[in-house]
């Protein structure tokens, strides 16, 4: 069977004559007999004992979205940042070491430098397109690897299989951010990954409804997470485990719909000569193409274009939108535009920013399931409504924006 009419027909096993299963509501559980209560607690026999780590909504959506990733079993967390933590608290201790992806997303840095290095955990950053960087980066005591793959907002790409070996020689653990494609474009299990993360509010919601997080892989790495599960309490609400639910079963439809628009748009961004360059996976001289057709099956909906001009053309043309939303999120049915280095990456340095190419020029698009002429359009007029500059605004300036 394939495994998305598979994972549409997982049920909750105690409403299954319920055609659309209803949302487990419900903190705690009746048990037939003291003896049933203490064997539950203890783990002798499974089964719910209380939702903050065991509740049937959220076990769906973890069967769902497991089977989907092609993983063993899943967990879910409050928030994308919150399933970050469980993988640091769960497998690191005192004296540690983390190699971090460039172009990781901002607060991951942020956790791991400003939090973690109080607990003596040691963090460094590696150029994500580098192979020998990597390599020579590790250390005797570098026990994960986390990396996104396409990078947000420059669609930068990691070699996952690469990296699996890397990670395996040192016996480090090796964690792919998989948010901005979901499940639908890209496993990284199958190239090697050891856990696959997601923030699922992004595309695996789709609708901007919810904040969370889920985590997929082999039972070995899954159990030691459901277990720090119940002492940390960062827990998936019910409610917003039975929306991803019904949000898994158009996860496919949606990324097609998503994937299409895109192409539509940056197609016509192509002929647009206030645009210099496009960052798109999309691209067929992206200079990772090779990667891209290994490991992606299907393009972000993420599309970072770089205007003519410096930070007032692109608030220009950010503020001249009618329909698009001003909002810096990704993967909702509504496009939504940022400016990435006064929002996104505006707690980097104005060094840093230029190192990793978040120039001041730059705007990102989150597209969304519109028709895409109506996109077109509304890119149309705001693009029009800058006045090419003859100079580039020195970038200093910008630094307190
Ligand atoms: C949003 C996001 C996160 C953080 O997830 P939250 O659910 O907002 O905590 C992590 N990684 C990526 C790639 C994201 O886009």
């Amino acid at each position: 069977m394939d495994i998305l009419t598979n994972a549409i027909h997982q049920r909750i096993s105690s409403l299954e004559d319920s055609h659309s299963e209803g949302v487990a509501l419900t903190s705690a559980y009746d048990f037939n007999s003291a003896l049933e209560a203490a064997q539950r607690f203890s783990g002798v026999t499974t089964g719910n004992v209380y939702s903050r780590f065991t509740n049937p909504s959220v076990d769906l959506f973890e069967r769902k979205l497991a089977t989907i990733e092609g993983g063993e079993a899943s967990v879910a967390f409050s928030s994308g940042m919150s399933a970050y933590l469980a993988i640091a608290i769960t497998f690191l201790k005192q004296g540690d070491h983390v190699l971090l992806a460039s172009g990781i997303f901002g607060t991951t840095t942020h956790l791991f430098r400003q939090y973690f290095g109080r607990f003596g955990i040691t963090a460094s950053i590696v150029d994500v397109e580098d192979i020998d960087g990597w390599a020579n980066a590790m250390q005797p005591n570098t026990k994960l690897i986390l990396v996104e793959t396409p990078t947000n907002p420059l669609l930068a790409i990691a070699d996952i299989e690469e990296l699996s070996l890397i990670a395996k020689k040192h016996k480090a653990i090796f964690v792919v951010d998989n948010t901005l494609l979901s499940p639908i474009f890209q496993q990284p299990l199958k190239f090697g990954a050891d856990l696959v993360l997601h923030s699922v509010g992004k595309f695996i919601d789709g609708q901007g409804r919810i904040v969370g997080g889920a985590i997929s892989g082999s039972y070995d790495f899954i159990q030691p997470l459901k277990d720090y599960l119940r002492s940390s309490g960062t827990c998936l609400s019910a409610f917003n485990a039975w929306l991803l639910c019904k949000s898994l079963d158009t996860l496919y439809a949606r990324m097609q719909q998503h994937e299409s628009n895109t192409i539509e748009v940056y197609s016509w961004l192509k002929t647009q000569d206030k645009i210099i360059q496009i960052h798109s996976t999309i691209d067929p001289k992206h200079p990772q193409s090779y990667l891209i057709s290994k490991q992606q099956s299907g393009h972000s909906p993420i599309l970072t274009f770089a205007i003519k001009g410096g930070k007032k053309e692109a608030w220009k043309i950010i503020d001249s939108l009618q329909l698009i939303s001003r909002c810096t999120n990704i993967g909702d049915s509504k496009t939504m535009i940022t400016h990435p280095a006064t929002t996104t990456h505006g707690k980097y340095k104005h060094d840093e920013r230029q190192k990793y190419g978040i120039t001041d020029n730059l705007v990102r698009i989150s597209i969304g399931l519109e028709n895409p002429q109506d996109i077109i359009n509304d890119l149309k007029q705001a693009i029009q409504s800058i006045n090419t500059p003859s100079y580039f605004e020195p970038l200093e300036k910008l630094d307190n924006a």
